[in-house]
């Protein structure tokens, strides 16, 4: 038997989100439940297991998950406590069983109030606790990869899809690569090159943008021969630390040279093209006027208030926008708001109250906005997102305001797909302005029913306007922030 031990830890931050991600806001499980949560999913760690079960002699040691919603820094007690459970369950893990060999399913982009690396301190951890067998990683590809990171995994698998649509897939290419470990077929040379870019835009959607070239070009390195794995991480723009920048990924079984003359030659291409991974937003009042001239549905980007990123959820900036307008076709506006969604509860379906809604996480860039609304419907707030996982965003509320319904939630949640809206009984086709806080993972779930899309250039933590946001620890120059001058 060969005992292969894994554990996932997840959040991705933004570090210009006042309100802080808490040990509470991840959701555990342990052991064999993370077995039963992961079965018959769309993500990494399902996609392991199904490559795994066709080797009967691997046996699947499962210790410990923890994810959040992206959010705000981590604090730091809540951190060292969530660092804590993981190792503690690591170590029960390797005291009964000897362990072989290691899948981590990470996010990447985690960052704490004072810890910078999150990721790489639970891997120290962990390499601490199982020594020096083969461990493999697989990560989003908003990561931020450090250097400690890269010396304590053998090979990093990152997605490949901009909106992410490969989970599982990663998953299995990650179990590939530690079989190959396992089975000492392999010895991995695995080469960065850093590019000082942060990058933004719909050029980075994989299926149609130029960052799909650089990623076909991974692709076709880890099919040939001898290569393991290859990847662009672009990191999360928004989680503020020093390590934060573009990085190419090469892992071949020997052949470094190969492997780094591959990687400068994605980082070349990454770099002639780094005008283009700049988003081109448009305002709300040209927003609504695109939306007027659209038969149908017409999606509002708000990627500024992207929980997907880390924003705070609570912004109201679109919805004072369509408040105000004259516009008059059905919209739906997502917002997390708890101190709106207990006066609606205490109030209940059918009564007609005054709420305020929006700016009470982010007080310092949003302001709330006083409504007159009557409740629709209330909501435990448990549904399943589309990738088979639940979510819940507390308490949820259906509201109404002349011609817009405004889905409160006490927690914050990803607005990114239908489900989120269907499950409170709003069908997004039924709108004519649906906002959704995501840059561009939403497109997956809409491209069948929306008929134009705005990227609306409004306030936020996450605004793609990287020039608008406070950026303090990241090392400079990078840009756009910067000029810079870079040789690969
Ligand atoms: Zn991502």
């Amino acid at each position: 038997m060969t005992n292969i031990l894994f554990a996932e830890m997840r959040q991705e931050t933004a570090s210009f989100n006042p309100y802080p991600t808490v040990y509470e806001m991840f959701q555990q499980s342990h052991g064999q439940q993370l077995l039963e949560k992961y079965q018959g999913t769309k993500t990494e760690i399902s996609g392991f297991m199904d490559v795994m079960a066709t080797r009967p002699a691997m046996k699947l040691v499962p210790t410990m998950s923890a994810a959040s919603v992206s959010g705000g820094a981590i604090p730091t007690d809540d951190l060292n406590r969530l660092i804590g459970d993981l190792t503690a369950s690591i170590e029960k893990a390797a005291a009964e069983t000897e362990i072989d060999a290691v899948y981590m399913c990470l996010h990447g982009a985690m960052a704490g109030e004072t810890e910078d690396d999150p990721e790489g301190r639970l891997l120290e951890a962990v390499r601490a606790i199982v020594g020096d067998v083969p461990l493999v990683a697989s990560i989003d590809l908003h990561a931020i990869l450090t250097d400690r990171m890269l010396e304590l995994i053998d090979i990093v698998i990152p997605f490949h899809t901009y909106p992410h649509v490969d989970q599982y897939e990663t998953g299995q290419r990650a179990a590939h690569c530690l079989l190959k470990l396992i089975d000492s077929e392999a010895s991995p040379e695995m080469v960065t090159v850093k590019v000082p870019l942060l990058v933004r835009g719909d050029e980075l959607i994989t299926e149609t943008g130029k960052f799909g070239e650089a990623i076909r070009m991974c692709q076709a390195i880890e099919a040939s021969e001898t290569g393991l794995a290859a990847g662009v991480n672009i990191g999360n723009a928004f989680t503020d630390v020093p390590e934060l920048r573009t990085n190419i990924l090469v892992t071949r079984n020997g052949e470094r040279e190969t492997a780094l003359r591959e990687a400068r030659q994605i980082a070349e291409f990454m770099w002639s093209h780094r005008e283009l991974f700049k988003a081109e937003l448009i305002s709300v009042e040209a927003s609504i006027e695109v939306a007027r001239s659209t038969d149908g549905l017409t999606v509002f980007s708000d990627a500024a208030d992207a929980t997907a990123s880390g924003a705070s959820g609570d912004s109201n900036e679109i919805l004072k926008a369509l408040v105000q307008s004259d516009f008059e076709g059905p919209c739906l506006v997502p917002v997390v708001d708890q101190q709106a969604v207990s006066m609606a509860v205490d109030a209940g379906e059918g009564a007609r109250v005054s709420v305020t809604l929006g700016g009470t996480l982010d007080p310092g860039r949003f302001t709330p906005l006083t409504l007159e609304v009557e409740v629709l419907r209330i909501y435990d707030g448990h549904f399943t997102y589309e990738n088979g996982l639940p979510g819940f965003g507390g308490r949820v509320v259906i509201l109404r305001h002349e011609n817009i319904d405004v889905l409160v939630v006490e927690r914050s949640l990803f607005f990114v797909g239908q489900q989120v809206f269907s499950s409170h009984g709003c069908n997004p086709a039924d709108y004519q302005i649906v906002v959704v806080k995501s840059p561009n993972g939403f497109r997956p779930y809409y491209d069948s029913i929306a008929a134009a899309i705005c990227a609306v250039d409004v306030i936020g933590s996450t605004s793609a306007n990287l020039r608008s946001l406070p950026f303090k620890n990241v090392a400079r120059p990078i840009f756009p922030l910067d000029e810079v001058t870079f040789e690969v």
